[in-house]
């Protein structure tokens, strides 16, 4: 049954949002609900719109803090800091995968390029397969797609809203009879000024944070930000609530106590966080599958340098990719071009200070970027060790190969763009000065630990959905196997990396969790 939109207060930022400067320091706050979200991404929003909608008393507790467009620098080095999680410092073990998540109201929906697809059917059949997942068949999940579709504006970039180095990446790849994928976003009329990563000032990007956050708000829903979900509660095997600590954003330390009372708990606090609080609460890990199977597409972004300059900056951040060789079968390897800030430019090719430094950025106006972004096995495990959280994952010895796969395209592309010279992220300087050096060059590469500058936007994988309990921790419906009413929501449920940007396949697994919540 649906219900009667309920007209709230509209602060003048747009969204009502309980934060920590609204809670009394050292108070404990009990609060009873139908349904407590822990986390508001792409997942959670989602979950907490449906769940209002269709009646629920909805609460959803963010970790991250309200950060409404209106304060968005435009600054990559300043959003990190404030909307991203460990300050934009996440990594891998190794410390050589920059592990990037957005941790904010709105989640990394805030600070993401927008670039959407839908989840390939080679996966869904693939996951029917091998995961029991028969209930996910391309024409069960079409609806979904449609309507977040629908909801979020997803379409083709236009022909005004693409960027200058995505032009001559065109025509590279025209040159070397490469298919081009027009890219396509949830953002409504671009504003195309290159910020998406630090957050789009404009709201024409359709995150979380002014699409489905806001419309739970009007059914009803109540958000909580500044706030940590520390412990699932659960009772002869059902879910009861969450616990949750308020902090002070500005000190870091707890300002109050939460309790949520609810029958039933949704997670989604993303794929390295939901394991950790599963494994902090010693629940729902019968399978000893909590934390395993992490992926997180890693990508290399090669940097191009012209004679001429190019302004490489304003622009959809994607507006192209090629994906001709995405499959794993067919080299599991996907180019997208990226419009980059000098923060980021900086760091795939001369991080440093000085003259090396100088002299780079000095020519970043004549450089542009195209990225290779692979499948991986899911091979990494997210742990909790003595209030600690490790992400141990490494690049895969066959997974590099597909990495050099990608990367020898991308070079051949940049150079048939009209590059004069490329730059591998790479910790020892690397470039390649000539086309013909691009194979000698990228066969010699070594998987080595530590070697390569890698940056994974798409953590998954981590709380697998499957129908059996023994290899998974969520059921095909979304619900864990072992505790009735607790739900996950997230980018942890994906069972394979999908080669692609998974952010409409998380929007869509939120929509179909959600109506079986809706119907349990
Ligand atoms: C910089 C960047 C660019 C990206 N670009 C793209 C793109 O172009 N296309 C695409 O498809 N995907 C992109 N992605 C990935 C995409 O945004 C994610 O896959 C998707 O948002 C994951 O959804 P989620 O619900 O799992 O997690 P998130 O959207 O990350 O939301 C999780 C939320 O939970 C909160 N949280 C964590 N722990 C707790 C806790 N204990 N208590 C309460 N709250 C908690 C976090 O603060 C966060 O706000 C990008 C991601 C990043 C970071």
């Amino acid at each position: 049954m649906s219900k009667k939109i309920i007209p709230v207060k509209q602060p003048k930022h747009g969204l009502q949002v309980t934060q920590a400067s609204d809670i009394q320091a050292g108070s404990t706050l009990k609060l009873q609900a139908d349904a407590v979200v822990v986390g508001s991404g792409a997942g959670g929003a989602i979950t907490a719109y449906e769940l209002a909608k269709s009646g629920k008393k909805v609460i959803v507790l963010e970790a991250g803090p309200y950060v409404p467009s209106e304060k968005f620098t435009e600054m990559l080095a300043i959003s990190m800091g404030t909307m991203y999680a460990d300050a934009g410092g996440q990594s891998n073990t190794t410390g050589d995968i920059s592990i990037l998540q957005g941790a904010c109201v709105g989640g990394s929906t805030v600070v993401n390029a927008a670039l959407c697809f839908r989840t390939p059917d080679y996966y869904l059949h693939r996951w029917g397969k091998e995961h029991g997942l028969t209930n996910l068949k391309p024409e069960t999940m079409r609806p979904y797609f449609e309507k977040v579709e629908q909801h979020l504006g997803i379409k083709a970039v236009g022909p005004n809203e693409t960027s200058a180095g995505a032009e001559l990446i065109g025509k590279g790849l025209k040159k070397m009879k490469l298919p081009l994928g027009r890219a396509r976003r949830n953002v409504k009329e671009c504003v195309q000024s290159g910020f998406c990563f630090a957050g789009c000032a404009s709201d024409r990007k359709q995150s979380m944070l002014v699409t489905y956050l806001p419309w739970a708000v009007a059914y009803g829903a109540t958000i909580y930000s500044d706030t940590r979900a520390v412990e699932v509660l659960a009772e002869s095997g059902r879910a009861t609530g969450i616990r949750a600590e308020v902090m002070d954003p500005a000190t870091g330390k707890v300002k109050a106590q939460l309790q949520v009372d609810a029958p039933i708990v949704v997670l989604a606090a993303g794929p390295v966080q939901t394991p950790i609080l599963l494994q902090r609460s010693g629940l729902a890990n019968s399978s000893g599958q909590v934390g395993k199977n992490f992926a997180c597409h890693p990508t290399l972004s090669v940097t191009a340098v012209f004679d001429k300059e190019v302004n490489d900056f304003h622009g959809a951040t994607h507006s192209l990719y090629m994906d001709r060789n995405t499959l794993p079968e067919e080299g599991g390897y996907l180019l997208l071009n990226a419009v980059q800030d000098p923060v980021e430019a900086s760091f795939q090719v001369e991080p440093g200070t000085g003259k090396p430094y100088v002299a780079y950025m000095s020519k970043y106006k004549n450089t542009i970027r195209l990225i290779s972004l692979i499948h991986d096995k899911n091979n990494g495990e997210v742990v909790w060790e003595n209030g600690v959280k490790k992400i141990n994952y490494d690049v895969d010895d066959e997974d590099f190969e597909s990495m050099k796969k990608g990367l020898a395209t991308t070079c051949k592309v940049l150079f048939a763009s009209g590059a004069n010279k490329v730059y591998i992220p790479s910790s020892q300087h690397l470039e390649i000065n000539r086309m013909e050096d691009v194979d000698a060059a990228v066969a010699s590469l070594k998987n080595e630990r530590a070697r390569y500058r890698y940056t994974s936007f798409h953590p998954q994988g981590t709380c697998r959905m499957g129908a059996d309990p023994k290899k998974s921790v969520v059921n095909p419906y979304g619900e864990t196997h072992d505790i009735k009413s607790l739900y996950i929501a997230d980018a942890s449920l994906l069972p394979t990396s999908i080669g692609y940007n998974p952010s409409e396949t998380v929007y869509a697994l939120a929509h179909y969790i959600s109506d079986h919540i809706v119907k349990a």
